[in-house]
């Protein structure tokens, strides 16, 4: 029962008791029974009343309830807008601070009592009001911004860079009543942000650095080549003289002539090679051939080599099918790389070369009983111009882009190489290769 339907009883009632007054004064009836008929009549008035009261009573209830959950909830969502990880205030359409949680009062640096009331433009630097204002208006328009970046102040003036969402709080007929701002300081992931421009940047200058270094060592090493040649084809030349026209010294010389241009050669097409795969510029001739054939005579080719350190080639190949299609001097490459490496840096011992397949793909592990790779050296062993130790390679010769080929080469096969060694037992070296490579271009 709502309120003017309790009014509306109350006035039944009154001219029902208007209407018994007028009966008593007219009816002809003795006064005994109008007065009984009357009491009837207010009996059953009270009766009605009563009930109208219970109702009002029990809806009392209901309201009081309801606006206890209200209070409830309100007390929620206070303690959510104070607890609130980011800051929230709520303006007037003005932009005047009208409520700030505490993350907001921290993040200004200000008490709530002084927050209050004040303009939220004041937080903003002057160079950026102009802007901030022009945002003020077109929110007018379009109701919300999210995520729009801004520069901000705290009280003391601090300067900080901020993320502001704001949603419009409208009555009900859909007017603005006051803006809803959430603002989050981003100091540190736009810090982050530059930092990782700055590395970007970095990056591409080190990218063309080592852009012009591959050209370079490209152009270099090309240009080196010829008169390498030169001097290669004349001192065979000389050398093919019949002995008694060549003193003994002369001879001699000119065979280290021919050993150090030979020498020379490798490590200039080594460098060559090199700069071509780092440029992507190295192509693969791709043919069919054998490799149980191609590893048995390189390692023939190779086996004087560790003849002269007394040391002992073991080759184990179980090739059902040993056909594969890839470019055969350049596996030959990748296995006189790591073979020479390993008779290189074992004086006592042997070498194993073992060629495997698994499924379509053929493995070659070269293992040797050498001085072996700390675990801090095995981590760059693959990168150009890493030697373990300066001193033991000057002793042994080497440029340190052997096994940086070997990387490389084995990526542009799509197959991958590894290593496991220990220092003082030995290395073994994993190369895995699909039996059929593809074009690279
Ligand atoms: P280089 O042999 O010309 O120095 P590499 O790239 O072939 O260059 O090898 C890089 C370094 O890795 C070598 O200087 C050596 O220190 C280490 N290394 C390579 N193979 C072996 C091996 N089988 N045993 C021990 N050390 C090795």
């Amino acid at each position: 029962m709502n309120a003017s339907e309790l009014t509306q009883q109350i006035k039944a009632v009154r001219q029902r008791a208007d209407a018994l007054e007028n009966h008593a004064n007219t009816s002809p009836l003795p006064s005994s029974e109008i007065l009984h008929d009357s009491l009837e009549e207010l009996n059953t008035a009270l009766e009605e009343l009563r009930v109208a009261e219970e109702e009002v009573r029990q809806q009392n209830e209901e309201l009081r309830n309801i606006r206890y959950a209200l209070d409830v909830e309100r007390q929620r969502y206070k303690e959510l807008f104070d607890f609130a990880p980011d800051a929230y205030l709520v303006t007037n359409t003005e932009g005047k601070i009208l409520e700030a949680n505490r993350t907001a009062t921290t993040l200004f640096k200000i008490s709530q009592k002084y927050i209050q009331g004040k303009l939220l433009i004041n937080f903003v630097p002057e160079n950026q009001r102009r802007a901030f204002r022009s945002q003020l208006i077109s929110l007018q328009q379009i109701k919300q911004i999210q995520d729009w970046e801004i520069p901000m102040l705290t009280r003391e003036q601090t300067e900080f860079d901020a993320a502001i969402s704001v949603t419009t709080m409208c009555d009900r007929e859909g007017n603005p009543q006051g803006w809803c701002w959430l603002i989050r300081d981003i100091t540190t992931r736009k810090q982050a942000e530059e930092q990782l421009q700055a590395i970007r940047n970095e990056n591409l200058q080190l990218q063309e650095a080592t852009r012009l270094k591959s050209q370079f060592l490209a152009v270099m090493s090309h240009e080196l080549r010829t008169p390498m040649n030169a001097i290669l084809g004349f001192s065979q030349l000389l050398l093919r003289h019949p002995y008694n026209q060549f003193p003994t010294q002369a001879r001699s010389m000119v065979e280290r002539i021919l050993s150090s241009a030979r020498r020379l050669l490798a490590l200039i097409e080594d460098i060559l090679d090199f700069s071509k795969l780092e440029a992507g510029r190295l192509e693969l001739n791709l043919e069919e051939f054998n490799l149980a054939e191609l590893v048995t005579t390189t390692v023939q080719e190779l086996y004087c080599l560790a003849q002269q350190k007394n040391l002992t080639i073991n080759v184990d190949i179980n090739l059902k099918e040993p056909q594969i299609i890839n470019d055969s001097d350049r596996v030959r490459q990748i296995l006189v790389n790591l073979l020479s490496n390993a008779i290189k840096f074992t004086d006592i011992g042997n070498v194993n070369v073992e060629v495997l397949e698994i499924q379509d793909r053929v493995m070659l592990i070269i293992k040797d009983t050498g001085i072996g790779i700390s675990e801090a050296d095995l981590k760059n062993i693959f990168q150009e111009f890493r030697q373990v130790n300066q001193c033991l390679t000057r002793k042994h010769g080497g440029t340190g882009l052997g096994l940086a080929i070997v990387d490389q080469l084995v990526r542009l096969m799509k197959g991958s190489v590894t290593v496991e060694s220990k220092l003082a037992e030995g290395s073994t070296f994993r190369v895995e290769l699909p039996r059929v490579v593809h074009s690279n271009h």
